[in-house]
């Protein structure tokens, strides 16, 4: 591991604590050393107060923040010499330290500070850095670690047994620093959990953390138990119908729907396929933080009754043997082996999948490393169900904020590129859902670059095309819940005299034909949403109330009407709703050339603003007011409600 110091870019970084950050965020920038919000650093400050007296700051890391990610104001400022006196206490509840520490800090608007601050402030030096590096937990996690640990540092760490984080592991780790800390000590292992380094300067304390788990990776390496992966791989038969049976299974277990991702790579597969895979993945976490991203082992196969059946045990174990009372988690598995598919990672959102799948992704190496060495061998379930059911989590779950109203669920919207449909997208992603965007346009595959989004180049009347880009929205969230019909065109204004064949049944494959193929390939998916299908199709003022001149678009539109009409009929049972929205003059979409609107208005003997108003209300219809309305068809609001047809056209007298 190398040190990513560079004395430019610190140069942009002014004062102890401007450097803490930029040390921090390098530490953060390696994910073998910490990963999504894991690890913390501080630094100890002197200060005047506005009274001129002067005190020592402890700013320490911030829960909510990423080290990768972090500012100035991601650290918390916490009176250092009120830390110390409750260092003094005899004991001290996890609540209440806490509170101790949210009520002794310099800035209101500070985020609460990290479990581990007690444990920052005790250590003397005035740079502390802790991480969760891989090539550390490797090492510990194995049935003689500690001996292991011991050989690789001698008197440069301090070596902790496993204790869960707070006050005890604070009071535990600064008496046995002062026992046995000598001159040559730089940092201390915390067994099973992770490693600290300190220093008087920023680059000091960083680069000794790079030193110290340099030279765990280099004991892996001399134990030929660094460069390891699985060898033998079969390919994966990932099945998108299975993906989403087993996405709705883990969602009716979880009580919410659930996001499922699918990582089917050689190393997942590999790892999936071990021959030993039943006792190395059911052991635990590589560091016990992880439970809560990963709960504590993964389902293998796709049993969920089992694993639910096996998780209740656990609880039914150690719940009653904790100091206070526990309200189950739902027990719903985060992370499936299979040796069909590889890896899947659930969550609430899809961002949460790729932590999931992240952390599980340097897990393996962890396993797979402290194999090479002798064997894998990870806390006790005990240990990993108090960090899972620790007291402050158990608060957050009461507390709970409102999650979003799709949050969990999955849209499909065609067309999505510009227009109503890049709208519809943006509203379904605003509510918490994850998107799939399918158009022929290939910009739609960089449209967002965010996790819940996927972009597809796709042709809708194209059956193979549709069949493939469905697998893998399907096999990157899990399923379909709600579909956006929006992809259509609209030909130039012509008489049916005028009118060739081709323009006609152009205008039937796109607005009509390749609907039906989506719905028909859409249906299965939409019959196991958690919450139940809903599908929104983008009709048109034309339906009720067409226009000469464009017949092929009016027929078409109308067809797809009386289609979705009987799709309410037949797929009610499947619980799968079905509503219309019929737009009218909605002139931000890709549809609407300049030449095209002044056509028209010169056929109506209108400005073009006049005709972009021209309804009752004397408003302008945009592509965001009927994506809206989309997406609000799609929620509670219109729960009850299928084979509708509303307009959203400023009113238009002849609907009327
Ligand atoms: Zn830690």
């Amino acid at each position: 591991m190398k040190s990513l110091w560079s004395d430019r870019e610190a140069e942009q970084f002014r004062g102890d604590l401007g450097l803490r950050v930029y040390t921090s965020r390098l530490l953060g920038r390696d994910k073998s050393l910490v990963l999504h919000g894991g690890g913390n650093t501080s630094v100890k400050i002197r200060e005047k107060t506005l009274f001129g007296e002067e005190e020592t700051i402890l700013y320490v890391k911030g829960s909510g923040w990423d080290l990768e990610t972090i500012e100035p104001q991601g650290f918390s400022p916490v009176l250092l010499a009120h830390v110390l006196r409750l260092a003094e206490l005899p004991s001290l509840s996890d609540p209440e330290m806490v509170n101790q520490l949210v009520t002794h800090m310099l800035k209101a608007a500070a985020p609460a500070p990290s479990i581990e601050t007690i444990l920052h402030g005790l250590m003397p030096q005035k740079f502390v850095d802790h991480t969760h590096a891989d090539a550390v937990l490797s090492v510990t996690n194995t049935r003689d670690g500690e001996r292991r640990i011991r050989e690789i540092y001698g008197k440069r760490c301090v070596v902790i047994p496993y204790l869960i984080p707070g006050f005890d592991l604070a009071q535990f780790c600064a008496k046995e620093f002062r026992a046995r800390g000598t001159k040559d000590t730089v940092g201390m292992v915390l067994l099973n959990h992770g490693i600290f380094s300190f220093g008087e300067t920023a680059r000091e304390s960083y680069e000794r953390m790079i030193e110290l788990v340099t030279l765990a990776e280099e004991y892996l390496d001399s134990k030929r138990a660094w460069s390891v992966s699985t060898k033998h791989f079969t390919a994966g038969t990932a099945d998108a119908n299975a993906h989403a049976t087993l996405r709705r299974k883990l969602s009716d277990t979880a009580g919410v729907p659930l996001i499922l991702k699918t990582a089917s790579t050689e190393r997942t597969l590999g790892f999936a396929q071990h021959p030993e895979i039943a006792r190395i993945s059911q052991q635990g976490p590589a560091t016990p933080d992880h439970v809560i991203r990963t709960k504590r082992t993964p389902m293998l196969g796709t049993d969920v009754d089992r694993y639910v059946a096996e998780y209740c045990r656990y609880f039914g174990e150690h719940a009653p043997k904790a100091k206070e009372p526990k309200t189950m988690l739902d027990p719903a598995p985060r992370v499936v082996l299979d040796p069909a598919f590889g890896l899947a990672a659930a969550g609430r959102t899809a961002k949460d999948t790729v932590i999931v799948e992240e952390i599980y992704d340097h897990t393996i190496d962890v396993i797979l490393r402290a194999e090479a060495l002798g064997g894998f061998q990870a806390l006790a379930p005990k240990d990993i169900f108090d960090v899972e059911y620790w007291d402050l989590e158990q608060a957050k779950l009461k507390k709970g904020g409102k999650p979003q109203a799709f949050s969990g669920e999955v849209a499909l919207v065609t067309g999505a590129a510009s227009g109503i449909g890049k709208a519809a997208v943006e509203a379904f992603l605003a509510r918490g859902a994850a998107a799939v965007g399918f158009d022929l346009d290939a910009k739609i595959e960089s449209l967002h670059a965010r996790p819940d989004f996927l972009g597809l180049r796709c042709d809708v009347t194209d059956e193979t095309q549709v069949r493939s880009a469905l697998e893998k929205a399907v096999l990157a969230f899990g399923g379909i819940d709600m579909l956006v019909l929006n992809a259509g065109i609209f030909t130039a204004s012509r008489k049916i005299a005028d009118l060739p064949t081709e323009e006609w049944r152009k205008a039937m494959a796109v607005n009509l034909d390749a609907n039906l193929l989506l719905m028909r390939t859409c249906h299965p998916f939409l019959k196991l949403a958690p919450r139940g299908g809903r599908v929104v199709v983008i009709g048109s003022k034309n339906v009720p109330a067409p226009g000469p001149g464009a017949s092929a678009y009016s027929a078409s539109k109308a067809a797809l009407n009386q289609l979705a009409r009987i799709a309410a009929l037949e797929w009610g049972a499947d619980g799968i709703r079905i509503n219309t929205v019929h737009p009218n003059a909605v002139f931000d979409t890709g549809l609407w050339t300049e030449e095209v609107l002044a056509q028209r208005a010169k056929q109506y003997a209108m400005t073009v603003e006049q005709y972009k108003t021209n309804n009752v209300l004397k408003t302008q219809v945009g592509s965001r007011d009927v994506a809206e309305l989309a997406a609000e068809m799609c929620g509670p609001l219109f729960a009850k409600t299928t084979g509708a047809q509303v307009p959203v056209d400023g009113g238009n007298e002849r609907v009327i």
